[in-house]
């Protein structure tokens, strides 16, 4: 747990008030962080818009150069920063330790790839304008403030923020007040690779301070989090017209075709649904599975998901509930389902006890419920029985949110993946396109807006600008008040040519 308290920094002339950073497994207090005013955070913008400027001095080899540095330190101490993610966050070793290395990944794609991506290059100018060069280029906005989540704390900002910083700006960042240590040990290790300017700041504090990142005046806005908080973040950016990244969760649907293979996709529905006790944006949180190997299919499920252990313990397979009130949500969708005639094949109603939720997986829930509808952020698993694969796709389709998805299948495999209303799939597999560094991640609909990763996640943090360069005159100009009034019929005339037909 992470806000709890508010004190006065005794140390300070000025006393600014503090909160702490619990760790949700043993409650002891991870760390002190003042909670920073707008005072605050428009000086950490106004450091950036600096070191924005030293950033851009250096140019794209120069920042490969510094980026690759960061990521070094990283690598160096991942086993540092995989102990703090354990710490505060609360989520075994091994998952702390894979959103390190997916991390690495990504960063060293996006600062080898920045440049190819990013830098000017010639693209065709077209046969009326064939005398112009033209010109594509990608510039950094300036100073990108991001807002980020507590269940994935090096991961799912460093998505931002990496390629934030490849693309030529500098970062403020708020994390969230639930991984706070987390984020300063980025910037910490940041400031030792990049000891030059800080072109990666944190600032710390509660939704405040996140709102007066919002308000700063930044160049650009990145969000992850909820739909509710996202559009609060969305309303106080539009004041200054800040362009908003909205990553913003989902209801991400696995469907299990006849033809599939069901061991491998009932290890994946299991280890999708649960990991990180299922408080992840893209964790399954519906599996449709048809008539044909339904319960055959559920038998499975239940042999793996029997054999995930919850706890506090160094082996366990799931941790904590990060953030405390989310036991509620996690209880109140239990709840109603039981209510409406679902059933548990693993788990049951007393799931949730102290600091954590033990995993459920559910059977016969009502398609309009809340445990299929809404996002649980918790280690439960709805089974779900249809006729077929077309259903399977309505119904996967169903519901606002449009992150991603999973498709266990051989012959449709891929006709049913591109059927699918999301910003992502995987086939035969769950999660796998988020260790994909080229590949965009981001969703549509009430799972938001705007791309992090590969080159859509460089180009997200840039701004197109395009240039055309005279060579030379030519008579075929159209675009002067000195045309040759012979020239409207000539072109007529090839425009019928050239376009005319079709
Ligand atoms: P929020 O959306 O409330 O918080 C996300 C981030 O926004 C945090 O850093 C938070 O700071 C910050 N924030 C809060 N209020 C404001 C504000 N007014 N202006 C600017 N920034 C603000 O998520 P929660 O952590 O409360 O989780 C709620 C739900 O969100 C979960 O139940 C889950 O369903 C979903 N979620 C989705 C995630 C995803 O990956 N898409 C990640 C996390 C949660 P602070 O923490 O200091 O309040």
């Amino acid at each position: 747990m992470a806000v709890t308290q508010k004190t006065s920094a005794t140390e300070q002339t000025e006393p600014q008030e503090t909160f702490q950073s619990l760790s949700p497994a043993t409650g002891e207090v991870v760390g002190t962080f003042p909670i920073m005013g707008a005072d605050d955070v428009n000086a950490a913008v106004a450091r950036g818009r600096e070191a924005f400027e030293w950033w851009q001095s250096i140019g794209w080899d120069g920042r490969k150069q510094k980026l690759t540095a960061f990521k070094a330190e990283i690598a160096r101490n991942i086993e540092e920063l995989s102990r703090l993610v354990r710490e505060e966050n609360g989520k075994p070793y091994a998952d702390a330790f894979l959103e390190a290395v997916m991390t690495i990944e990504h960063m060293a794609w996006a600062a080898s790839h920045a440049p190819k991506v990013l830098k000017r290059k010639r693209v065709p100018s077209g046969l009326f304008l064939a005398n112009y060069g033209a010109y594509l280029e990608y510039q950094a906005f300036g100073v990108i403030g991001v807002i980020g989540p507590w269940n994935y704390p090096v991961y799912t900002p460093m998505g931002s923020i990496g390629y934030a910083l490849a693309a030529g700006n500098a970062v403020v960042y708020k994390p969230s007040e639930y991984t706070p240590a987390v984020g300063k040990w980025l910037e910490a290790a940041c400031a030792r690779a990049i000891p030059e300017a800080p072109v990666f700041q944190v600032v710390t504090g509660l939704g405040a301070t996140g709102n007066a990142l919002c308000t700063s005046g930044v160049d650009k806005l990145a969000f992850t989090g909820s739909g509710r908080t996202g559009k609060k973040v969305m309303a106080a950016c539009a004041e200054n017209l800040t362009p908003v990244l909205m990553e913003l969760g989902g209801k991400d649907a696995m469907i299990v075709a006849d033809d599939a293979n069901l061991d491998e996709a009932a290890q994946a529905a299991v280890w999708g649904g649960l990991q990180n006790a299922g408080q992840a944006c893209v964790s399954i949180e519906r599996v449709y599975v048809t008539e044909a190997v339904y319960d055959e299919f559920v038998g499975k499920v239940k042999d793996e998901a029997d054999k995930v252990r919850c706890g506090a313990a160094e082996d366990s397979d799931i941790g904590p509930i990060t953030m405390p009130s989310q036991k509620d949500i996690i209880a109140a969708h239990l709840d109603d389902a039981f209510k409406r005639g679902a059933r548990a094949i693993v788990g049951g109603p007393d799931a949730v006890h102290g600091a954590f939720v033990d995993p459920v997986v559910l059977v016969d829930v009502p398609e309009d419920s809340p445990a299929i509808r809404e996002e649980t952020f918790g280690p439960t698993l709805p089974v779900i029985k249809v006729r077929d694969v077309d259903e399977a796709i309505d119904k996967a389709n169903g519901t606002p949110y449009g992150l991603a998805s999973a498709v266990f299948a051989k012959k449709r495999a891929m006709e049913i993946a591109a059927s699918l209303r999301a910003g992502m799939t995987s086939v035969n597999s769950v999660v796998t396109f988020a260790g994909v560094p080229s590949l965009p991640f981001g969703g549509v609909g009430d799972s938001g807006f705007g791309r992090i990763h590969g080159a859509d996640g460089l180009r997200e943090f840039s701004r197109a600008h395009a240039i055309t360069k005279k060579r030379f005159n030519m008579p075929l100009d159209l675009m002067t008040f000195q045309r040759d009034p012979k020239l409207i019929p000539r072109v007529t005339r090839l425009i019928k040519l050239l376009h005319g037909r079709g």
